[in-house]
């Protein structure tokens, strides 16, 4: 086939164990449904590990990513052993690839599944929440994480979904969150989510929260169609969902940001498989599928899929698929990448044929007009946390009251997020990390942060170990902090 269009730059990398075979016989399929493609190819993976780079890449392969901006890559081994950072989060932060696109469809019959009708796609958030990797020991018993969700991120991600719906003739959205437990985090995705729903009028829109939701992906997946989520629910339920709709070596996903493009396989680098041409190549080949429709080539990128999908249809199949009764041949990683070669052209008989129309404006996160927040912001208190071993709760309550100052009050004390002053429950295990609430003695009125300071300097004086604060801060007089359980 020849499209007459320039080559299209990308940055290919073969990585590890089964991918320098997979992508090899991707590559072979790629040449052949006659995509314009102009490849440069960088090292990256467990041999930069092992030879000293911690971070598994090095500056000339991110010249050239920066470069073409669009990146098909194998999957990676991380080393085991401290120091190494997982290549993929280093690349989706610095590239900004904010959104993370996984397709999890049902081959049903070629592919087992026990649910035959499933087609959804998990649109993950991919740069925030417990991923930014913050985190520290606090006391002897207590460790901590933090989770930052930000509005712009939530909305970015959130509208990705409802224009990857409408661009993509999908009817509904739904998003999954916790929001009935984080009221501030994840109740800022949630209300994010029925803002821009309200924006797109054409497409359905629900919520729920992730573990009911997640319950239900795995009993029901055909009552979805587009889940938009946060990045730790979304890793999550996008390897439930694969693994429901079929074998891990079919599937495929992107990475997209505002100026720069991902495309993998969801699987790793099967070590068990690596080179014995056992590994499906399904996965990486949907991906660089993905990686067409994304540079415009709808052409190759149909015929491709295509191909693909009549290659099952003919029973051709690489081990992880092939069933006796069903299947016809069992081939090898190129036997494959032969048979849908020979299937170019072709379309399959059984399933639609798949259409990809060439992208008269794509969506571009850089055209959006995000909303940013331009509240009144006050400080009405701080929580001190201290480091304090073997002490009662009521005793601690009663000498922190005798160390509060003037213009400050001791409105609750928690542990483990749970009240335990005043007035709590005797029975509750306290650890030695506690959470101290001052607020103003005028309820709601401002304070200076020098008020802060002098409590931090009271408790200290007094031989408290202070570990860290957190400001309490109101948003247009509302409080931008959650009340302890129990408060
Ligand atoms: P894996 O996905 O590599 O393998 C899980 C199972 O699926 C294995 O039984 C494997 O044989 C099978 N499998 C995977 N791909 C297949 C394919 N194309 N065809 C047929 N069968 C296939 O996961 P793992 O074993 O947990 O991890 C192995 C390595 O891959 C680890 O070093 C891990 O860190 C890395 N990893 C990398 C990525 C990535 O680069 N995106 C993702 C996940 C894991």
């Amino acid at each position: 086939m020849n499209y007459s269009s320039n080559p299209v730059p990308i940055t290919l990398a073969h990585g590890d164990g089964i991918g320098p075979e997979i992508m090899c016989a991707t590559l072979r399929m790629l040449e052949a449904s006659g995509a314009p493609l102009d490849i440069e190819t960088i090292e990256i993976g467990e041999k930069m590990y092992l030879s000293g780079n911690t971070s598994g890449i090095g500056s000339e392969a991110w010249d050239s990513l920066f470069r073409t901006r669009v990146f098909l890559k194998g999957p990676i081994t991380t080393p085991f052993g401290g120091g190494y950072k997982s290549l993929n989060v280093t690349a989706r932060i610095t590239l900004g690839l904010f959104a993370n696109i996984r397709p999890c469809i049902s081959y049903s019959p070629f592919v087992f599944t026990r649910f035959p009708k499933m087609d959804v796609v998990i649109i993950r958030e991919n740069e925030e929440d417990l991923y930014a990797g913050i985190e520290y020991r606090q006391t002897r018993q207590v460790y901590q994480t933090l989770k930052l969700v930000s509005e712009p991120g939530s909305e970015k991600i959130v509208r990705y979904a409802f224009e990857y719906a409408r661009n993509n003739g999908r009817r509904k959205v739904t998003c999954l969150i916790k929001d009935n437990i984080m009221k501030v985090t994840d109740g800022l995705f949630h209300r994010v989510f029925d803002r821009v729903a309200s924006e797109f009028p054409d497409i359905e829109s629900d919520s729920m929260i992730i573990d009911i939701g997640t319950a239900r992906l795995a009993d029901s997946p055909d009552m979805f169609d587009v889940i938009v989520t946060q990045n730790l629910y979304g890793d999550i339920i996008s390897d439930v969902a694969a693994q429901l709709s079929g074998s891990v070596g079919i599937g495929g996903s992107s990475n997209v940001g505002d100026k720069c493009a991902m495309f993998e396989a969801i699987h790793g680098s099967a070590p068990d498989l690596a080179g014995k041409d056992l590994a499906n190549p399904s996965g990486l080949l949907l991906s660089a599928i993905m990686m067409l429709v994304h540079i415009n080539l709808p052409g190759p990128a149909a015929a491709l899929h295509n191909a693909w999908l009549k290659t099952l249809e003919d029973g051709i199949h690489t081990g992880d698929v092939f069933k006796t009764g069903m299947s016809r041949k069992r081939v090898g990683t190129q036997g494959f990448a032969d048979a849908v070669i020979a299937r170019l052209g072709q379309m399959p008989a059984q399933r639609e044929a798949v259409t990809y129309a060439k992208q008269i404006k794509p969506i571009q996160p850089s055209d959006w007009n995000l909303r940013m927040a331009s509240d009144t912001k006050t400080l009405a208190g701080v929580d001190i946390f201290l480091d304090y071993p073997n002490v009662k709760p009521n005793d601690l309550g009663v000498q922190l009251e005798s160390l509060t100052v003037e213009g400050l009050k001791l409105v609750v004390v928690s542990n483990r997020g749970v009240k335990v002053y005043p007035n709590a429950f005797a029975d509750t295990f306290c650890s030695d990390h506690w959470r101290c609430r001052f607020e103003s003695t005028d309820k709601g009125s401002t304070i200076q942060y020098r008020k802060v300071l002098a409590q931090m300097e009271s408790l200290s004086n007094a031989g408290l170990d202070c570990i860290k604060s957190e400001n309490l801060y109101l948003f247009d007089g509302k409080a931008g902090y959650s009340l302890a359980q129990g408060q």
